[in-house]
């Protein structure tokens, strides 16, 4: 089945400069913006520019130079914050995927997680 984007999810909005947001990184093909409710001391969500709405869907349809472009701001993040392991304390990445993965945002969007422990991978359902 092919996927439907909802274009009038909160992040198509930020996109389109709609809703505010603080901004960490911005590409031609990515945006990297601090979480509302940050969850640990640092928590950063990455998107991509495209109509993409879960991790799945990025990863089989975006184009070559949009995945490069979405993993490349995620190591800037990870150099920016020095929360990469080799020179701080490590980080979690998420992203949370339809239903059972429990994604209330429907455009794909990867949680970097960092400053803290993070804790067991995941809580009983
Ligand atoms: P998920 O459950 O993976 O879909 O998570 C959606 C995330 O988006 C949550 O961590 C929210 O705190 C975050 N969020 C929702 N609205 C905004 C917003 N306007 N700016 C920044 N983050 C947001």
């Amino acid at each position: 089945m092919a996927y439907t984007y909802d274009d009038q999810n909160i992040f198509a909005k930020i996109l389109r400069g709609e809703i505010p947001n603080n901004t960490h990184t911005e590409t031609e093909h990515t945006l990297a913006f601090h979480d509302i409710q940050p969850q640990a001391p640092h928590h950063v969500l990455v998107i991509p520019k495209g109509a993409y709405v879960t991790a799945d869907h990025f990863a089989a349809e975006a184009s070559d130079t949009e995945v490069l472009d979405f993993w490349r701001t995620f190591a800037v993040i990870c150099s920016d914050l020095r929360i990469a392991p080799d020179v701080g304390g490590g980080y979690r990445m998420i992203a949370n995927s339809g239903h059972d993965g429990v994604q209330e945002v429907q455009h794909f969007h990867l949680h970097v997680l960092a400053g803290r422990p993070m804790g067991r991978m995941l809580q009983p359902g």
